[in-house]
């Protein structure tokens, strides 16, 4: 049994759309790949404080206008 994001580990698929222009949102990435886990800019501990599970942060943006975001996807055990 492992724990994992099923966003990094391509067992899911990004299914949100720019609220801007209406795009296809693109996944960038576990958000800890551009930060580095001990970055002091995500707190990643008080960020998942009172959620019953770990999540991993993406980036998503929008490869049509640019806009991007964060989104948290809940771990799945495998
Ligand atoms: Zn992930
Ligand atoms: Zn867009």
């Amino acid at each position: 049994m492992e724990t994992v994001c099923p966003l990094c580990n391509g067992m899911a698929d990004i299914d949100q759309r720019c609220p801007r222009c209406g795009g296809k949102m693109v996944d960038g990435g576990a958000l800890e790949n551009y930060l580095g886990p001990y970055s002091p800019y995500l707190d990643v501990d008080s960020f998942n404080y009172g959620l019953p599970n770990k999540q991993c942060v993406h980036l998503l943006f929008c490869p049509a206008c640019g806009y991007d975001s964060r989104t948290a996807t809940s771990l799945v055990t495998i």
